[in-house]
């Protein structure tokens, strides 16, 4: 496994990003903060598809409360407690307000509410209240001094204004700091990381943003989160969407357990199939993720099961030889193998849930 970079350790909440830590996945709440019946129906499905941090947005004084009444209810109520990050856009006032009414973490960049007599209440309420902010640059946020040098929304623009609000942030003697340096486009999005990543040592916030509708966005993501773990960058992760927040969670977790990150994952290795297949593998692949999606939740930590469901014998059990057990398809009936050894023969009927019995048999 890569090595991670070196980074404080922040804490948001219960949850622990940079240091040591396990990479975490955020999403978005996307119903109208003042809507607290949909906010809450949102944060249980974000915190039961895996979501490990969620942020709200916080456009006006009326949004503050939606806080309150969140942090009220998770304390009587675990399947709503989950860190809350507000995100805000130049007013410092509701950042102080929000940091009052039990925010975890506050997003907002430093350089664009006003003057410093703005930064340092911000700062001084946060570090009084242990409350880490987050600089969230992206092409559009720029301050108009950086973008009049570098023309536009250059890698070396965005980390050049990440490292200006840092310096801004800590001329306050605040350090309780996460980077995230966002844009559409992938390349820039990872020049950028790469660039800030050598210039501090704050934890990386990474992902791409307005990535686009579900297909597209995600392989943005993928390709963009993906070669910054890779190279051992990136602390937390979120994967933006023009789609269900809940898909983004779902889509995060995937990249994570793709480059080995999930201390617990089930992975399925199944083969595309050809025309030696006479058996429907497609379907019973698809049919097999859903199924095992609550027995991945249950698994003991650092457990990591490989489940192969091949087309035919004949190259099935050793194309899956990393596998732990499953089944390669003849005519009417699958061979079962453990290890990349033959166990027995089943009934096509019966193989789905053969294998969700025995991937069954790990959390027990
Ligand atoms: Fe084709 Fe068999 Fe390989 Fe599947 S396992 S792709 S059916 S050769």
């Amino acid at each position: 496994m890569t090595k991670r970079r070196k980074t404080k350790e922040i804490k948001v909440g219960g949850v622990k990003i940079g240091g040591e830590s396990k990479i975490s996945v955020q999403s978005m709440i996307k119903a109208d903060p003042r809507d607290f019946e949909a906010i809450k129906n949102q944060i249980k499905a974000l915190k039961a598809a895996g979501c490990e941090i969620a942020r709200i947005a916080v456009p006006d004084i009326e949004s503050v409360g939606a806080i309150s009444k969140l942090k009220e209810l998770a304390a009587i109520d675990k399947s709503y407690d989950i860190p809350l990050v507000a995100d805000i856009h130049f007013n410092h006032k509701l950042a102080i307000e929000s940091a009052h009414a039990g925010i975890d973490k506050i997003r907002i960049n430093p350089g664009n509410v006003g003057n410093e007599d703005r930064v340092k209440a911000v700062a001084d309420i946060c570090r009084e209240k242990r409350i880490p902010i987050r600089i969230g640059v992206n092409g559009g946020s720029l301050e108009a001094h950086i973008l009049a040098k570098h023309e536009r929304p250059t890698a070396e623009a965005l980390a050049e204004s990440a490292m200006h609000n840092i310096k801004l942030l800590e001329k306050f003697d605040f350090d309780d700091i996460i980077i995230a340096i966002k844009s559409s486009d992938v390349n820039t999005m990872v020049e950028a990381n790469l660039i800030i990543a050598e210039m501090c040592d704050y934890p990386l916030h990474i992902g791409a943003t307005e990535a686009g509708p579900a297909h597209m966005g995600t392989i943005k993501n993928a390709v963009g989160i993906g070669s910054l773990l890779q190279r051992g960058i990136g602390d937390t992760i979120r994967v933006s969407l023009s789609s269900d927040p809940v898909l983004e969670v779902l889509e995060g977790i995937s990249i994570l357990k793709a480059l080995g990150f999930c201390e617990k994952s089930i992975d399925i290795i199944s083969c595309p199939t050809c025309g030696r297949c006479r058996t429907e593998v497609i379907k019973l692949a698809n049919e097999l993720e859903d199924r095992l999606i609550p027995i991945e939740r249950k698994l003991k930590e650092n457990t990591k099961i490989k489940i192969a469901v091949m087309g035919c014998a004949v190259n099935g059990p050793g194309e899956a030889k990393e596998a732990d057990f499953g089944i390669a398809g003849g005519d009417g009936e699958f061979l079962f193998f453990k290890k990349g050894e033959p166990a027995k023969k089943i009934p096509a009927v019966e193989a789905l849930e053969t294998l969700v019995e025995e991937a069954g048999k790990l959390v027990k």
